[in-house]
């Protein structure tokens, strides 16, 4: 199996499949986090309610996010890898609770050569 996108060759256990395409991690992660495309209206929907609801910084989150939160903190910037095996999450999971905090401009990622790492916003 091949990856559909940059068609690098892939194993079994590291396919990701995202919008029924087969993709490696990085694209997966690049179809996610396509530059400078954070979606606006998300971002300032989700601070927008944050606002009215009074909460700021780590306020409002889940107890998961919050842990993914004092961890990048803690070891920022942290490898996708590491984080995923601290805190035991399958990358979807974790793509999941990642999208809340960078909506929320708490975290973001960044890629180095080939590995994508998290820091504070
Ligand atoms: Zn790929």
């Amino acid at each position: 199996m091949n990856c559909e996108r940059c068609s690098c060759e892939l194993r079994e256990e590291d396919i990701v499949v995202y919008q029924n395409k087969h993709l490696c991690e990085d694209c997966c992660f690049d179809l996610m986090n396509p530059p400078k495309t954070c979606d606006p209206t998300a971002v300032s929907s989700t601070l927008n309610v944050r606002k009215e609801l009074g909460q700021s910084g780590t306020e409002g989150l889940s107890e998961l996010q919050k842990k993914i939160y004092s961890l990048v903190v803690e070891r920022s910037p942290i490898s996708r890898e590491d984080l995923l095996a601290t805190l035991q999450l399958s990358p979807s999971e974790f793509e999941r609770e990642f999208s809340v905090l960078r909506h929320c401009e708490l975290l973001k990622g960044f890629k180095k050569g080939s590995t994508v790492f998290f820091t504070k916003y």
